[in-house]
């Protein structure tokens, strides 16, 4: 059995305008989730302020996708993390494999970012992942375990509470049909929790919220969810829509 709350995120990704997203988001705010889940949307950044206010006091949590790692100057185009802790946000994505993939992410940066959120009170999303050659090498385990050795290299025990890690194979994501198989996953996060345990120490290590992300639907969270190790998904697709996304929720209470 994994510790309560179980937890079930979706970020939205470059979808949904600021109308779009406040609509979601009050469709969200009427929503009651179930005893032991914490849901979160990661909005665009367009409409994070307003999707902030409208869950405020709501038990939805609200994130970023990115930040920047200094707190203001000269770097057009980027978003502070103060910005976003002044927004209201609760957690940050970071290190998404889209953002690796495409806009020069490394594990050094993603670093910086980690300490930034914690820095400001707000909660990392850390997300790491595999490529299918690294898969297929069988090295999967060493990339994750370099990954997440970097990116949280200098947090304390105590700022450790604030962190949560989503490993999500790249060559799972966005297939549809091609989730990672529920036991590779709760074998891979076995080793990543072997990993934060001698970064963090037993405690720390131990309640590091570990979740999986990839292909998640409504039919398959529960597979994940009911397995040791496997604390909450994060989803893409198949949540953008809040009927979806409420549906998925309730069903890994
Ligand atoms: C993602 O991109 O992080 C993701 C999990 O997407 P999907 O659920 O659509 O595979």
């Amino acid at each position: 059995m994994h510790p309560a709350p179980i937890w079930v995120g979706t970020s939205w990704k470059m979808n949904k305008g600021p109308a779009a997203a406040i609509e979601a988001a009050r469709a969200l705010a009427a929503f009651t989730p179930p005893e032991g889940v914490t849901p979160f949307v990661v909005p665009p950044f367009t409409s994070l302020k307003d999707v902030c206010a409208i869950l405020h006091d709501t038990p939805v949590l609200t994130g970023a996708q990115n930040t920047h790692w200094e707190d203001a100057g000269a770097w057009t185009g980027e978003i502070s993390p103060a910005m976003l802790a002044e927004c209201g946000a609760d957690l940050v994505e970071i290190g998404h494999s889209e953002r690796r993939a495409h806009f020069g992410e490394t594990d050094w940066t993603v670093n910086l970012k980690v300490h930034a959120v914690l820095r400001h009170g707000m909660r990392p999303l850390v997300c790491i992942g595999d490529s299918a050659q690294e898969h297929d090498f069988g090295v999967t385990r060493d990339v994750l375990a370099r990954q997440i050795r970097i990116a949280l290299h200098g947090v304390s025990p105590a700022r450790m509470a604030r962190v949560l890690v989503a490993y999500e194979p790249i060559w799972a994501i966005g297939t549809g049909g091609r989730a990672a198989e529920a036991g590779f996953v709760a074998d891979i996060h076995a080793s990543l929790r072997a990993v934060l345990v001698q970064i963090a120490g037993e405690q720390a290590g131990r309640n590091v919220p570990l979740l999986y992300g990839g292909s998640v639907t409504r039919d398959n969270a529960r597979t994940y969810t009911r397995l040791e190790n496997i604390d909450g998904v994060f989803v893409g697709r198949a949540a953008w829509n809040v009927t979806d996304f409420v549906q998925l929720i309730r069903s890994v209470a």
